[in-house]
């Protein structure tokens, strides 16, 4: 970083700045780095991965195919082979894989093993700086209770749910695109090697999980649409599947759902990640597919920096992930738009027409494309027909 004297006192300058140390900003901000340009990230927070407001349940498939050049035994908990997905009035559908599906990652060693990455590539962090406001190239920071004034030739916002970034350049996103999450670190008994999926009105407008760390800890969460006791509902969740558990630690936070934002570059800035709503509506799940963006924003930031190529450039190679992020949205959509009876009926014809050993073998927890036309194809599946052309043709 450089120092100057500007007109409001002394100025730090960087090329380019990377708002919020997450899973997206640390890894667009290391690979910015590697390109040879001059990145510094801001945190907020003292400690980069804290605090953990995450379910950290990761598809097998998108973390190989990330390369992101960390070994898993530094991260994962578990693996996890399957999935029992339970209707409102407990219809079951129950997918199990002979291999591992899903990896359980451990949230603050990823978030850490990310941060020591970037460093490595060169990224300065700034830790306890926090991002107060922004115009155009100008940055003002808040870091050790002091202002400070930054002036970056690209801001990439990975600053979360609540972007400033996106709220300041962006038109306002309403609360009904956010899905409040709530989770507690429990101790009881579990199947270490499923998830589960609780549907029902508890959890209206998304779903209710449990995530097991091992046969003794599990991470049991749920979301719902934001203004509700999201507490209340939790306990409403606990007490009507009778969990026996001891409650270690609790945590919340804001899930953004709704269809991917198309318009992620401003003058100087792009989104990245959860601020550019890049989660999957169905899940809820951001991890994967918000380090898949930071590839691509990093790529669309190196041509600009090497060739002045447009920062536009990176809505145009977002599309294929958009793609995928517009279908979760499709299906989130339907499913909400059904009440329990018919989310009941749902479960039943699925199971009827044979869905769970169609999605043992087709099913991807990423990129629901991959096996949505898939369904068309067998003859068993047709009853469903209707349903998945929904989807296919919007
Ligand atoms: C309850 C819950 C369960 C979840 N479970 C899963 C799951 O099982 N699997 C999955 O894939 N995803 C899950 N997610 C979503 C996942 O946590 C996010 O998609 C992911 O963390 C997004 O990464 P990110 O880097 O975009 O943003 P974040 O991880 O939110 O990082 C943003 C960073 O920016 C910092 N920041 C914010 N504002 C400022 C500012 N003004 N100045 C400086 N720094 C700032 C924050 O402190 C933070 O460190 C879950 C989310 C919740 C809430």
């Amino acid at each position: 970083m450089i120092y100057k004297i500007g007109s409001l006192g002394v100025e730090k300058l960087s090329l380019v700045t990377v708002i919020g140390a997450g899973p997206a900003g640390l890894r667009c901000a290391e690979l910015i780095a590697n390109e040879g340009f001059e990145v510094t990230v801001l945190e907020e927070h003292t400690t980069v991965g804290r605090p953990v407001q995450c379910a950290g349940l990761v598809s097998e498939t998108g973390l190989s195919e990330l390369e992101l050049g960390l070994n898993q035994e530094d991260y994962v908990v578990n693996s996890i082979y399957g999935a029992k997905m339970v209707s409102p009035h407990n219809v079951v559908l129950k997918v199990r894989k002979k291999k591992p599906v899903a990896q359980v990652i451990d949230r603050f060693k990823f978030d850490q093993l990310l941060y020591k990455r970037a460093l490595k590539a060169g990224a300065k962090v700034a830790l306890g700086t926090k991002l107060i406001d922004i115009t155009e190239s100008s940055l003002f920071l808040e870091a050790k209770g002091r202002g400070e004034l930054m002036k970056s030739n690209v801001v990439v916002a990975a600053d979360g749910p609540n972007s400033l970034v996106r709220n300041t350049t962006h038109p306002k996103i309403g609360g009904e695109s956010f899905v409040h999450g709530f989770q507690y670190r429990v101790e009881g008994s579990f199947d270490k090697k499923m998830v589960e999926l609780h549907f029902g009105s508890y959890a209206k407008g998304f779903f209710a999980w449990v995530i097991p760390e091992s046969e003794t800890i599990a991470r049991i969460g749920i979301g719902a649409k934001l203004g509700q006791d999201i507490e209340k509902r939790m306990k409403v969740f606990m007490q009507e599947k009778k969990f026996d558990v001891k409650i270690l630690s609790k945590s919340s936070a804001l899930i953004p759902v709704i269809n991917p934002l198309k318009q992620l570059v401003g003058t100087n800035t792009l989104l990245l990640g959860d601020a550019a709503f890049q989660t999957k509506a169905t899940t809820g799940g951001g991890i994967v597919m918000g380090l898949n963006a930071a590839e691509i924003a990093a790529e669309s930031v190196a041509n600009n920096l090497k060739h002045n190529s447009p920062l536009k450039e990176y809505e145009n190679n977002i599309a294929p992930v958009n793609k995928e992020l517009a279908l979760h949205w499709k299906i989130r959509a339907y499913l909400n738009s059904l009440n329990d009876h018919k989310l009941d009926d749902l479960f039943a014809k699925a199971k009827n027409a044979g869905i769970e050993a169609f999605l043992e073998e087709h099913g991807d927890m990423d990129k629901p494309s991959r096996f949505v036309k898939k369904i068309l194809l067998k003859p068993r599946l047709w009853g469903l027909a209707p349903t998945a052309m929904r989807f296919i043709l919007g």
